[in-house]
C-alpha cells in the first residue's frame, strides 16, 4: 500500500518509459479532489447524468455551470471529459416521463433522446462551454451508433456556440469532441468518425453487453458477460488500429480499465488512456510501471490468436506479475 501511495505522484509510464494516461471516472464534482489525490492525470469520464437523478426537475444552466467549473478548477489545467447525459437504460429519470420500455438497454437512451429533449441538451452544452473557459474541457457523447448522430450533435454545438457569442457570454471556443465506443456498429466505421471527432473512449461495460447480446445486469447470463475473449480483443484491436491510422487516440472507461490483470493486454492492444474509479488508480499505476511495452504487444498478439477465453487467461497467468 505504501508503495502505491508513493506511485500516485510518479509518472504513469511503463518500465521502458512509454507514457500512458491514467484518468478518473467521477459522478459528481465532490469526487474530483479525491481522484486527483489518487494521482489521476485527468477526468476520463464525468458521468454528468448523475446531476439529473434523484430530483424532481432538471438542474438549470447555472447549477450545471457551477458543478462543471468546480471540476475544471480542481483539475488545475488537466483534461476533463464531460460525458453528456447518459439517461435511460438503467438510469431512469422519472420527471422526463419517458414511457416504460420492455428492453430499456435497447431502447430510448443517451444520444437517442437528445432530439426530443433538445432544450435540455442545449442547456447542458451551454453550461459545459461556459465552464470550459476555466480549464481544459472535452466533450464526449454516449451510445453513438451512427455518423448522423454525431453530425446532429456538431450542428447543435455550433448553434449553441454562436448563441453564447451573440450574448457575449464567456465560453471556450476549443472543446475537443469524442464519442463513447459502446455499440458494435461504430467499430466498422471508425474511419468515418475520425473525420468528425477528436477521440474515442471504449465503454467496456455496455460494449460487453452489446457485443454478445448479454444483459449487463442479468445474473443468469453473468458468466457470459466477459470482455476478455478473442472477439472482444480483436474488436479493440480493430478500433485502435483504425483510430491511430487517422491520428486519433483511444481510451477505455468501463470497469475493465481498472483491472490490473488485464492492463498488459489492453496496453499491448495500443489503448492510450485508461479511466477508472479513483481508488483503482494507485494499484494500476504501480502495475503499469512494471510492464514492458514490447512484451505487452507480444502478449496481445498471442491473445488475439487464442480460441477461447480460458486460453487467454492461461496466457495472462503465465505473463502477469502478482496483482499489486
Ligand atoms: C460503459 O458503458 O462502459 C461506461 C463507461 O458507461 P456507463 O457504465 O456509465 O454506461
Ligand atoms: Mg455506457
Amino acid at each position: 500500500h505504501q508503495q502505491q501511495i508513493k506511485h500516485a505522484g510518479l509518472p504513469a509510464v511503463t518500465r521502458d518509459n512509454v507514457p500512458v494516461a491514467i484518468a478518473a471516472n467521477i459522478g459528481s464534482a465532490l469526487e474530483a479532489p479525491g481522484a486527483f489525490a489518487n494521482g489521476a492525470q485527468g477526468v476520463g469520464l464525468f458521468r454528468t447524468e448523475m446531476l439529473y437523478m434523484d430530483r424532481d426537475a432538471a438542474p438549470d444552466e447555472q447549477e450545471q455551470f457551477e458543478a462543471y467549473q468546480q471540476v475544471l478548477l480542481s483539475a488545475e489545467g488537466k483534461p476533463v471529459i464531460f460525458r453528456t447525459m447518459d439517461i435511460g437504460g438503467d438510469k431512469q429519470i422519472p420527471w422526463l416521463n419517458i414511457p416504460q420500455e420492455e428492453n430499456p438497454f435497447l431502447g430510448y437512451r443517451a444520444v437517442r433522446i437528445y432530439p426530443e429533449f433538445v432544450e435540455l441538451f442545449r442547456t447542458q452544452l451551454r453550461a459545459i462551454l461556459r465552464a470550459g473557459a476555466s480549464g481544459n474541457a472535452l466533450l464526449m457523447i454516449p451510445m453513438v451508433h451512427s455518423l448522423d448522430q454525431i453530425l446532429w450533435v456538431k450542428q447543435e454545438l455550433r448553434n449553441v456556440q454562436e448563441a453564447l457569442k451573440a450574448q457575449g457570454l464567456r465560453h471556450t471556443s476549443h472543446l475537443p469532441l469524442g464519442i463513447m465506443v459502446e455499440v458494435p456498429s461504430v467499430c466498422f466505421i471508425i474511419d468515418h468518425f475520425c473525420d468528425e471527432v477528436d477521440f474515442f473512449s471504449i465503454g467496456s461495460n455496455d460494449m460487453t453487453q452489446y457485443l454478445y447480446a448479454v444483459d449487463r445486469n442479468n445474473p443468469r447470463v453473468s458468466p457470459l458477460y466477459n470482455p476478455i475473449t478473442p472477439s472482444f480483443l480483436r474488436m479493440v484491436r480493430q478500433i485502435v488500429t483504425a483510430a491511430h491510422r487517422h491520428g486519433k487516440w483511444v481510451g477505455i472507461c468501463g470497469e475493465l480499465a481498472g483491472e490490473c490483470r488485464y492492463l498488459p493486454l489492453l496496453l499491448g492492444l495500443g489503448i492510450d488512456e485508461f479511466s477508472m474509479s479513483g481508488p483503482r488508480i494507485p494499484p494500476v499505476k504501480t502495475q503499469l510501471r512494471q510492464l514492458e511495452s514490447l512484451a505487452c504487444q507480444a502478449l496481445a498478439d498471442n491473445a488475439c490468436e487464442c480460441r477461447s477465453a480460458e486460453e487467454i487467461e492461461e496466457l495472462l497467468t503465465e505473463f502477469t506479475p502478482q496483482e499489486p
